[in-house]
């Protein structure tokens, strides 16, 4: 029994729903062993206050299952993410504001088909039964800005032309989310022309002129890009958070990279970062990582943020979008919806951290 069998024990137990353990993720600090007594020292950023309980149950568990092990002792040292949302509405200009929203938060990618809107709208949904579970139900909006091509209305089982009252458009609800979509503004076949300002100006009106009041949490699914067109939506609507989503290969990672970086530029502060299609399970569990590894964390450390949670890939994320019951609502036991039930109730403990 030395410190070497104990990292390698440790290295089998994995970080709250994700595929990767603690001594990969770097949280192992130092492993001491005297006589069978065994004290680990892990180092933490979470904002999710069940994480470090998790973890030390997981290790005591692990190492106390080793021969020669008399006691173990974990000493966890925890700490709030840096670069969260300074005092939420205090700290933004107030006339960028939408009027009767607490907090908005950006899902952002780098390119196209990476699964942004899969994940706003799960996203949207699993914070909504987060919030629906503390008594405040239908306290989460979400604006799809993806103008050519809005797919959230889709996804989200939305359809027919949202009503107009007292000048303010009333957005759909389904699964107790407000949704407001371009998409359900223009006709389907009408060809819509858009050049970057005319979008940012266009959005910017129509995100205001939606009664979304009182919504405790909009979640704004950007257009893919970092070009002129996003950069002024993110300027022009004040967002307390953006998280990047990206895909685990390298290529993606660079443009996601690229992407976030303009969430610097004009001070939105990243909540982290989420990678889609991380891996295909095989029903005796055992995984294939079709698109490489890593490239989730490898952004997050790049940007100086952190990785919020990996989504494997998985059929019935695909045909619940399709058939507009997104799998938080349809499937909310399956592994990818708790995936999404974690990452909500972490960016509720960030948010909510700061108020
Ligand atoms: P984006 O908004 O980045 O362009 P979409 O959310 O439209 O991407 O996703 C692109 C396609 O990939 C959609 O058909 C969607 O259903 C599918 N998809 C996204 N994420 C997953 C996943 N984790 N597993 C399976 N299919 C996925």
């Amino acid at each position: 029994m030395n410190e070497s069998t104990i990292k390698q024990a440790l290295s089998a137990v994995n970080y709250p729903g994700f595929s990767r353990d603690i001594v990969s993720f770097g949280l192992v600090q130092g492993v001491d062993v005297d006589d069978g007594r065994v004290r680990v020292t892990i180092v933490l950023t979470t904002a999710d206050d069940t994480v470090p309980s998790r973890i030390k149950s997981s290790i005591e568990e692990t190492l106390g299952s080793l021969d020669g092990v008399r006691s173990v002792d974990v000493d966890m040292q925890v700490s709030a993410p840096k670069g969260a949302a300074p005092g939420g509405s205090q700290g933004k200009p107030q006339q960028n504001r939408i009027p009767g929203v607490r907090w908005t938060i950006a899902i952002a990618s780098g390119k196209g088909g990476v699964g942004k809107s899969t994940i706003a709208v799960n996203l949207a949904c699993a914070l909504e039964q987060e919030l629906a579970a503390q008594g405040q139900s239908e306290r989460v909006g979400l604006l799809d800005c993806d103008i050519y091509g809005p797919s959230v209305p889709l996804m989200m089982g939305v359809n027919g032309r949202p009503e107009v009252a007292d000048e303010q458009i009333i957005p759909l609800t389904n699964f107790g989310v407000r949704v407001m979509s371009m998409g359900l503004l223009v006709d389907e076949d009408a060809p819509v022309v858009w050049r970057g300002p005319m979008v940012s100006s266009a959005i910017t009106q129509f995100a205001r002129n939606v009664k979304w009041d009182p919504l405790e949490l909009l979640v704004v699914d950007l257009p893919p890009g970092t070009g002129d067109a996003q950069l002024s939506l993110v300027q022009t609507i004040a967002m307390d958070g953006a998280v990047i989503i990206t895909t685990p290969q390298a290529a993606a990672v660079n443009v996601a990279s690229r992407g976030a970086r303009m969430f610097g530029k004009v001070n939105v502060p990243l909540l982290g970062v989420i990678e889609n299609m991380s891996y295909l399970e095989n029903a005796e569990g055992k995984r294939q990582y079709l698109f490489g590894q890593g490239g989730g964390a490898r952004t997050a450390q790049e940007l100086d943020t952190r990785l919020l949670g990996e989504i494997p890939l998985d059929p019935m994320l695909r045909e619940g979008s399709d058939a507009g019951v997104p799998i938080t609502v349809a499937q909310p036991q399956s592994p990818a919806a708790e995936r999404f039930f974690a990452i909500a109730r972490d960016i509720l403990a960030t948010l909510g951290g700061n108020r």
